[in-house]
């Protein structure tokens, strides 16, 4: 039997990002303290912190000091070094551990892993060279699209692969490293499902939702997607396969298609709270943060019920000088993440609604 973390324990958070932020705010309604370990000086989850190591994720004395301050480590982050995470797993129970972040880390290992699990994905082939280029090429056809296998977010790292395209010349625009080379899904939705596991194994996951992304970039989230009930139960499925099959202990948010002939193919997962799962704050009995902190500490899972029909709108970069505009809007509810620089599609706030209307 695990025991829960006692209110008044410091939760450690790797990362200082938006998603640290409302963590920290989250864990603070239970009387937990926050400690944040990020290299930037005033990160949004600093403002709300009982303390900020500014440091590097690689550095051992740092992640040492930060060990001896904390009872728990949590992340936003899930380009930690995995070494890091090895390390401070040898002082400090760290969730999700090191194992879920090498695969969620690296596109390869990822595909490879779901597929491993039977869970489907766009038909995929890895490219260290130009030689394994042309195979690719060959074996996945065309449009197709090429990522880089590691650091890619907001469709970063990425490129098409039309019917005209030089993929040698796509391949130097992606920086000619290690790529996987995916075929390109006549998707008629993107969907995700976030799912949580507890330190003592319950699982909950809330039901999928649909994303509309503008530039790559997350627009709106509404909740419920218009899929099918049978579609609806085999996206939480998979991302309970998944979580269970990484082991992995927070939360995990799994980014799917919803292909024209129905099929449902997982895109990527993250380890951590994620953009999509917004509307909890203000639309579900349980927030996707509140979840992590109760994963995290040991806690029962909170009941992840929908209040009603729900929407997401992030505001980025100038968007949030509408913020009065929101705020005298009934029932909408805004959330800023203190960021001073206001830059181009930099993820600034974002504001949910929940209407209680016959589509609940
Ligand atoms: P990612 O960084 O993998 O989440 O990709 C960013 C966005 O690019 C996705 O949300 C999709 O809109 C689009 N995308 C990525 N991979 C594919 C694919 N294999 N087929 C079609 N669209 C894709």
């Amino acid at each position: 039997m695990h025991k829960p973390l006692s209110p008044g324990k410091t939760i450690g958070i790797l990362g200082g990002g938006q998603l640290g932020r409302m963590t920290a705010l989250a864990a603070a309604n239970f009387g937990y303290r926050c400690y944040i370990m990020e290299p930037q000086r005033n990160c949004p989850a600093s403002f709300v912190s009982a303390g900020h190591l500014t440091a590097e994720y690689d550095s051992e004395a740092a992640l040492l000091k930060f060990a001896s301050q904390v009872d728990v480590v949590t992340l936003e982050f899930e380009n930690v070094p995995v070494k890091s995470l090895k390390f401070l797993e040898s002082q400090v129970p760290v969730y999700p551990g090191p194992q879920a972040l090498e695969i969620s880390q690296d596109r390869v290992r990822e595909k490879s892993f779901l597929n491993d699990q039977g869970i489907e994905t766009a038909p995929w082939a890895p490219v260290k060279n130009a030689e394994d280029l042309d195979i690719a090429v060959d074996k996945i056809g065309r449009p197709s699209v090429l990522k880089t296998t590691r650091f890619g977010y907001d469709g970063k790292g990425q490129a098409k692969i039309g019917p005209e395209t030089d993929a040698i010349a796509a391949w130097r625009e992606v920086g000619s490293g290690y790529c996987i080379l995916e075929g390109f899904v006549d998707f008629t939705m993107e969907i995700s499902v976030i799912v949580a596991r507890s330190v003592t194994g319950e699982i909950k996951a809330y039901e999928p939702v649909e994303n509309r992304h503008a530039n790559h970039i997350l627009d709106e989230t509404h909740v419920p997607a218009s899929i099918t009930a049978e579609q609806t139960e085999q996206a939480m499925e998979i991302a309970t396969k998944a979580v269970e099959a990484m082991d992995l202990v927070g939360l995990l948010a799994v980014e799917m298609f919803v292909a024209a002939d129905g099929r449902i193919l997982v895109n990527e997962v993250a380890p951590r709270p994620h953009n999509s799962g917004h509307w909890t704050m203000d639309a579900c009995v349980t927030s996707q943060f509140e979840q992590l902190v109760r994963a995290v500490c040991g806690l029962p899972l909170g009941s992840t019920q929908r209040l009603g029909r729900a929407k997401m709108k992030n505001l980025l970069g100038r968007d949030v000088h509408k913020w009065e505009e929101y705020l005298a809007e009934p029932g909408a509810h805004l959330h800023l993440y203190g960021k001073a620089d206001v830059k181009a599609g930099r993820k600034m706030g974002h504001v949910n609604w929940l209407f209680q209307d016959d589509d609940a």
